[in-house]
Parts: structure tokens; sequence; C-alpha cells
């Protein structure tokens, strides 16, 4: 079934000669047929749709008017030559501009009383009226009535491109020509029950609509079979891993639940559950002891007791005979897990583990002394986790917190500290919209704490500008005299980290002028500083030593600081949207009204505004995720996320849930009826499906 039409080379094309053929490999990466039908049109523009001189604004892309040309006319000299014909409708005049092959095109087009011409073009402001330059313009005759009739297809260029006339029409041309020998000859890749039971245009049929379009219901059909297909070969891949780990990677079998839970369970437990975190308990539970290895994804968004939730799981790993490990993206949060869970675990005598970068060597040795002996039965730590001397006697459970700090490489490391894999947790408190999480993650379990622990009052957020600072100053004092504490915090960019730092001295100094000693203390936390320093200074905050802690964004995750019920974000236009609500989380873990505060200058961006708004109206971490989806496209939310299945042709992962979740659900029905896509009736599946896949990554055992 290979098709040797789409594999025909690009130079085979007619018109294509070698020096087009090398700027659309080199620009395009189009080698092939395949490659040319595959290259899409980014938009259309409505050439059905008339419009009059009058209702000409500078918000329209194009427009296609139809009317007369009343007068001509050839302008200036030699270079600055251009030619300049009026055009009028009933409703007004216009003036349309050649400024190249002006002689050409004053041979054909004339002034004249009764002949219509349809012109189409982009309109721009030139003093103070529009004009349109190098419209296309057609004469209306009997003949020629079928021009334009259609949507027309817009193709990105580049300069390159344009230099070899490959500006959108040339690549349009291209297409025309190329779509002209489309006969039987492009493979379906669907099988028949699917495209019946969504009424789904031929692979063939699609092809040629998304580029020549019959009208919008055609386009509309040929944009969902196109994707379709692409998210559906992508879950299906996702699947099929899924299904061959399950497959060949048993799993520890943790069967029972024994002392260690229980005692702590019914003795020890700090607080009630909630019914969120008993579920994912159960859920997480019930994984480990199925006898498949567990690849778990634990969503919850900030505040809303996943360290818990880790905790209650180790503890019945532990009850199985097995140690665990807890790893944390920062020193100050593994510190912070290490002394949560030493304190909760006190009463149960339970060796804990801290490993990090800052440990003395000698420290470290006794405590790779202890794993190997299996006298540490919970290790917790940084990526000093992940070498190769952290060695286990025999650990069952793998959790990692604040996944979107590792890479998946690094998580690939830790399946190989035992025989035979261990659990794993990875908990995630970026509540990523949906539609992202099921294709970055579309190969694990999804566990969601959807409840925040009882008592929580809602954070309330404003939006103050830089003007207003002494009234803030004045509300941090307020909170500060009921016993508050308060974070401020300063953006840290990368690639401006020495202005950014400038500017977090300068706001420490302001502040530390302003809540002066000995009534005020004020502690500074930044990346500078010595792992040892920032710890000391982290720990005088979290015993309420400090009023306030003026910090970057190292406290972005995790840090847990219950009495501190206030946070002041400066420059907050600078931050993303999720780092805002990741930061924001940091206030309202405990029981008092919490506040954040946005800072900005008083000038802001629409996207800016637009960022500050969805801040202070929601606390939704989910709602937040899909706003910042649509701001920034899905290609900047992946962040340290390596992955290839964001690289999406035609799908839009912020416009297109729907078509994702049917083409998940049909992945997903088609496995269970046939897993192996052997059934004859999935033969073109299966093709397809091994053409996409023969990828040299094998992603298979990295969850
Ligand atoms: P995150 O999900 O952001 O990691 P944490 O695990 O740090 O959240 O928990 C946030 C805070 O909520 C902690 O102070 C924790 O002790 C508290 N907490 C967790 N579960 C409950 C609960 N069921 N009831 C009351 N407080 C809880
Ligand atoms: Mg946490």
């Amino acid at each position: 079934m290979s098709s040797t039409f789409l594999n025909t080379p690009i130079e085979y094309l007619k018109s294509v000669g070698p020096q087009k053929a090398e700027v659309l490999k080199k620009e395009l990466r189009i080698f092939k047929y395949s490659d040319l039908l595959a290259f899409y049109p980014f938009r259309y523009v409505d050439r059905t749709k008339f419009y009059k001189v009058k209702e000409i604004n500078a918000d329209l892309p194009f427009v296609q008017l139809r009317g007369k040309i009343v007068n001509t006319k050839m302008v200036g000299v030699k270079r600055t030559q251009r030619f300049v014909a009026t055009f009028a409708d009933e409703t007004g005049t216009l003036e349309l501009v050649w400024f190249q092959g002006a002689k050409w095109i004053a041979e054909k087009i004339k002034p004249h009383l009764t002949n219509e011409y349809i012109v189409f073009g982009r309109p721009s402001i030139f003093n103070g009226s529009f004009n349109i330059s190098h419209p296309e313009i057609d004469l209306v005759s009997a003949e020629n009535t079928t021009f334009a009739s259609t949507l027309q297809a817009v193709y990105n260029s580049t300069e390159k491109l344009k230099s070899r006339s490959l500006d959108s029409k040339g690549i349009a041309r291209l297409q025309k020509s190329l779509v002209m020998l489309i006969k039987k000859n492009i493979p379906e890749t669907l099988s028949n029950s699917i495209l019946e039971r969504f009424q789904m245009l031929s692979r063939e049929e699609a092809v040629k609509q998304i580029h020549f379009p019959q009208n919008p219901e055609m386009l509309k059909k040929a944009e969902f079979r196109l994707k379709f297909e692409e998210l559906f070969f992508i879950q299906l891949k996702l699947l099929k891993q899924k299904g061959l780990r399950e497959k060949t990677f048993r799993g520890f079998v943790f069967s029972k639940v024994g002392d260690y839970f229980n005692n702590f369970y019914n003795n020890y437990l700090p607080f009630q559950l909630t019914n969120a975190q008993k579920r994912v308990i159960k859920e997480i539970r019930l994984d480990m002891g199925s006898g498949k290895q567990m690849n778990r994804l634990l969503q919850g968004d900030v505040g809303s007791g996943k360290t818990l939730v880790a905790l209650m799981n180790i503890l019945i790993c532990m009850d199985n005979g097995f140690q665990a490990c807890l790893m944390a993206p920062t020193e100050i949060l593994a510190n912070q897990h290490f002394e949560t869970i030493s304190r909760l675990l006190k009463p149960l005598n339970i060796n804990v583990g801290l490993l990090t970068g800052s440990k003395k060597v000698k420290e470290r040795r006794l405590i790779h002394e202890q794993l190997q002996s299996g006298e540490m039965q919970i290790l917790i730590g940084t990526h000093a986790l992940l070498e190769d001397v952290v060695q286990f006697k025999n650990i069952g459970l793998v959790v990692i917190d604040e996944q979107h700090r590792f890479g998946v490489a690094q998580r690939a490391k830790m399946w190989n500290k035992n025989t035979q894999s261990p659990h794993m947790l990875i908990m995630s408190a970026t509540p990523i919209p949906r539609t992202l999480a099921m294709t970055l993650y579309g190969d694990l379990d999804v566990s969601v704490i959807d409840e925040l622990p009882p008592g929580r009052k809602p954070i309330q957020t404003v939006h103050r500008f830089d003007t207003h600072r002494d009234r803030v100053f004045g509300f941090m004092k307020d909170q500060i005299a009921i016993g508050r504490q308060i974070y401020v915090v300063y953006p840290l960019i990368k690639e401006s980290e020495k202005m950014d730092y400038k500017d977090l001295m300068d706001g420490f100094e302001s502040i530390s002028r302003a809540f002066p000693l000995p009534k005020y203390n004020v502690s500074v936390v930044h990346g500078q500083m010595k792992a040892d320093a920032k710890d000391y200074e982290m720990q005088r905050f979290i015993k309420g030593e400090t009023n306030i802690m003026v910090a970057t964004t190292v406290i972005e995750v995790g840090v847990d600081v219950p009495n501190a019920s206030a946070m002041v974000i400066e420059s907050a236009e600078r931050f993303g949207l999720s780092q805002l609500h990741q930061l924001r989380g940091r206030v309202g873990r405990g029981a008092e009204q919490s506040y954040c505060i946005l800072m900005t200058s008083f000038k802001l961006s629409h996207d800016g505004k637009l960022r500050m708004d969805t801040m202070v109206r929601t606390n939704d971490g989910f709602e937040i995720a899909d706003v910042d989806l649509k701001l920034r496209g899905p290609g900047d939310m992946s962040g340290t996320i390596q992955s290839g299945v964001l690289d999406l042709n035609i799908a839009d992962l912020a416009k297109d849930a729907q078509i994702l979740h049917a083409a998940r659900n049909m992945a997903i029905e088609l496995l269970s009826e046939d897993p192996n896509l052997e059934n004859p009736e999935n033969s073109n599946i299966a093709y397809q499906f091994a053409l996409t896949n023969n990828s040299r990554t094998n992603w298979s055992r990295i969850s």
C-alpha cells in the first residue's frame, strides 16, 4: 500500500526546478509530495464576500471589491514611478497603486464607464485615506465569472521563499498543480468504521479540501478529519506504550496495609483527610497492589495536601518491606519535606534520611551505607538521589515532587534503582490544562486531588499600580500588627539576572527602610546566596523570627509557612500566569484570610492586563491554566518538559479539546477490541501506525 505518489521527490512537480526545490527543502523541509501536501494553509480569506468602499476599515486584513476604474495616471519618474488607478463603487472611491510592473499594468487597465472589475487586496492608510497597493484585479466578463468564488488559502512564507516567487500565492500555485495530480493515490489511514462513525471525509478528499475548500462546510470537515487523525495517532502511540509497559514490566505487589499505615492513620494523623485525599490514596494503593508497575501522575492544586498523600503511600510501601524515596527539585523543598515528614513520623520510630548537594562527604557515606543495609527506610532529597552511588537495599516506591522541574531522562534513572522497577508517583502542582496533560502524560495514569482542605478561605487577590506602594506598605503593617508574615517576591528571569538582582536588592533596601529594626525583621533569599545561607534565612522565616521575606522565585515551589498570609508580587506583569498561580499558592495555607497583591506599572500590555484580571478573578488553577494556554500556546507551556508530542501540524490543544477527547476515546476503544491492530478492518491504521512510529527513541520505558 506504500504510496509512490506521496514519496515522489518535490523536484518532479511541474514548475519546481532545482532552485525552488532547494529553497523548499531548506526553508520548509519539504522534500517530497507528501511534505508539500502537509504544508497546510495557516488561514483562509473569504473570496465569497464583497465589501463596499465605505465599509473598509483598518481591521480588515483583506477586502474584495467590485466596481469600475474611473481614472488612471502614471506618477513620478524612474525609480519612484508608480501607476495609480482610481477605483469606484456606488459608495466611494479608492486608489489602487502599483510600484512594480507599472507600465505593464497601465496597458491592462483603462478607465471605462461600463467595464466592471473585481479587486482584492490589503487596504492600508496613506495620507489619511485608504488605498490598496498591488491588488489582484480581474475584469468581470461573461467567460470569467467563476473567479474567486471560494475561500482562498493563505500560506506562510519567508523572504527566501519569496525571492523564488514562492509567496503565499506561489505556494498555492504549487499546491494546485499537485492537487490536480491526486487521483486515488492518497491512501486512507483510518478504518471504515471510524470514517463512518464520525462522518469523516476520506483522507484524499480532506487533503484536497484543506488547500482548496469548496465552501466553509467542506473546510470544516477537512480540518476535523486532519486534526482527528493527527491526535488519534498520538493517542494510539501513548496508549500502546502504556499497554506494552504494563505487559512487559511487572511491578512489586504491595498486597497489604500494615502496622505503619494503620498506626499512623489511627493515632497520629494531624487532621481528617479530605475526601479527595482518601480517594486518591486508595487509587494509588490499588495500583501498587495490582502486580503492574505504577506510573501515576498525582495532580493537585497548590495547598491541596499532596505531601500527606505521598506519605500515606510511603507507609504502605514500608508495610510491604520496601524502602521509599521522595525527590524534590530544590534544597529548600527537600529540607521542608524532611522536616514535615520526620515530625509526622517521630512517634513511629522510622529512620528517615535527607540527602542533598550540601551534605558533607562523611554524612553522605553514612547515608549510602544505611540505604544499602536497609536500615534507612525513607530517603528524602534533591537530584543528589539520582547519582549512581545512591543504591538501595530494596526500593519499592519513588515519589517525585513538583514534576515539571525534572526532565524525562532524570526520571528514567530512578527506574534502575532496583532489580525490578519501583513504583513511580509523580506529583505536580502545575495545573496543566487537561488537553495538555492528555498529550504529555497520555501514557500515565492520573489521580487528581480536586478539593482543598476545609477551613481555607479563598485568597483575595488585588491588582495595584506602583504608585500605590505607600498604601500597600500600610496594609502590610496592619497584617504584621495582627501577627501575620508576608512574602515580597521579585521576578528572576535568566536573561536579565543582573538587573533582577539589582531590583531585588533595591527592593530589600526600601522595605528595610519602611520596616525598620527593631520593630520589624526582614529576611532576604535569592539565587546567588549559598545554600546554607539561604536555608538559614528560610528557617528564620519559617520559625516566625522574621516578619517579611523578600525573595526571588526560589520560594515558588512547595514552601509551606501557614502563618504567611500575604504576598506582594512586584513587577507582576513579568510573570507568566502559571507562575503567578504557583507563587500565590504559598499563602492561604492557614485558616486566616490571605491576600495576594499584584504590583505592576501603569503601562500594561493587553496580555499583561488579561493575566492580572484572570488572577484577580479566580483561584481555580485549571481555569488559569486554560487562559495561560490560550495566551501562550502549547509550545511555550511545556517548559522543561521534553516532548516531541507537542509538535502538532494542524491540531491546536488550546482549541481542539473536543476533537482530542474523541480521538483518545476512539483509540482506547480500538485498542480494547484489537490491541495488536491485527483485524483486517484496521489494516490502514496498523500500516500508518508503523509508518509514524519508527522513531529512534524508545520512550516506552520512561514515564
Ligand atoms: P501541596 O499539595 O501544595 O504540596 P501540602 O502537602 O504542602 O500541599 O499541604 C498544604 C498544607 O495543608 C500543609 O500545611 C498541610 O499540613 C495541610 N493539609 C494537608 N492535608 C490537610 C487536611 N486534610 N486537612 C487540613 N490541612 C491539611
Ligand atoms: Mg507540595
